[in-house]
């Protein structure tokens, strides 16, 4: 019996690697099928050696965390790559990433792309929005093709498992590729290699690079908060989850309560508006939605 990972899955066959790197195309057995059990890209497998390549896998161990899109499991961490022009900065979405990534136990990073692009103006501005996150307590880094990689960013990805979002344009496959030339990130691309037309190859692969696991698709194309209920979402404001523990109720939704210490955050800086502002638009979001039974 051996232990591995398991960085792909395509065509019915999960591909695992051991710690000594070498990779097992390996199916699961029909218990699985009895268990409900879906092995996913991210598990930790036992498995069976069949082959000097292929194998049966035996279990999956219990996951930290689940995503949905792309699916992808024991994800470690994120870089939220949000580009300073072309596209345009947007807080909200952003932000917006951050809910969903707090949600789910990630640790993230912020990558401000397209430096070498932005205007001086546009600089201004990220600066502001720079020190705002980092206050907050999140790091962040710039990213520009005329400067060498912030090393910051090499360590953060030198072990575990991440994932990169950002809104398409960003440039998050420049980024995986200014870090491991060899690296080819297949955005959804259609398929040379299968040829098959318009066909998409929509599998996930982890890829090694500089030293730690980075999921290939950047899928979170929608980002919806459908697993999240309106009392937890101030927990994902890491900001507002700080001040609300001072607040009279525990059930507080930071709105019109009496002696709602976010309120009172927000109106003396600590909180930032925008931030709350983002918060009551999220909120309504999951207020609105329709009821789940
Ligand atoms: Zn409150």
């Amino acid at each position: 019996m051996a232990k591995g990972r398991i960085v792909k899955a395509l065509s019915g066959f999960y591909y695992v690697q051991t710690e000594d790197d070498t990779l097992y195309a390996c199916k699961g057995r029909g218990v699985f099928r009895n268990k409900k059990i879906t092995p996913l890209v991210g598990d930790l497998v036992t498995f069976d050696i069949i082959s000097e390549d292929e194998g049966y896998i035996t279990t999956v161990s219990e996951r930290k965390n689940e995503l949905v899109r792309p699916p992808i499991v024991n994800v470690d961490k994120a870089l939220i790559v949000s580009s300073i022009t072309e596209p345009k900065f947007s807080a909200q979405l952003l932000d917006r990433f951050l809910v969903v990534v707090e949600s789910k136990g990630i640790e993230p990073m912020l990558v401000l792309s397209k430096k070498d692009l932005a205007t001086e103006k546009e600089i201004e501005t990220i600066e502001r929005y720079k020190a705002q996150y980092e206050k907050i307590g999140y790091k962040v880094v710039y990213f520009s093709l005329e400067e060498p990689v912030d090393s910051t960013l090499l360590q953060f990805l030198k072990e575990d498992i991440t994932v990169i979002m950002g809104q398409t344009g960003v440039g998050k496959s420049t980024i995986l590729n200014a870090i491991e030339p060899s690296f080819q990130i297949e955005t959804g691309e259609i398929s040379k290699s299968l040829g098959r037309g318009r066909h998409t190859t929509r599998h996930v692969e982890l890829h090694e690079i500089n030293g730690g696991l980075v999921a290939d698709t950047p899928g979170f194309s929608s980002i919806d908060f459908a697993h999240i209920e309106a009392e937890q979402l101030g927990d994902y404001f890491i900001d507002i989850k700080e001040q609300a523990k001072y607040c009279r109720f525990r059930s507080c939704l930071h709105l019109n309560e009496p002696q709602c210490q976010v309120k009172k955050a927000v109106e003396e800086k600590i909180i930032f508006k925008e931030r709350y502002k983002h918060y009551k638009l999220f909120l309504q979001e999951i207020l609105s939605r329709k009821p789940r039974y």
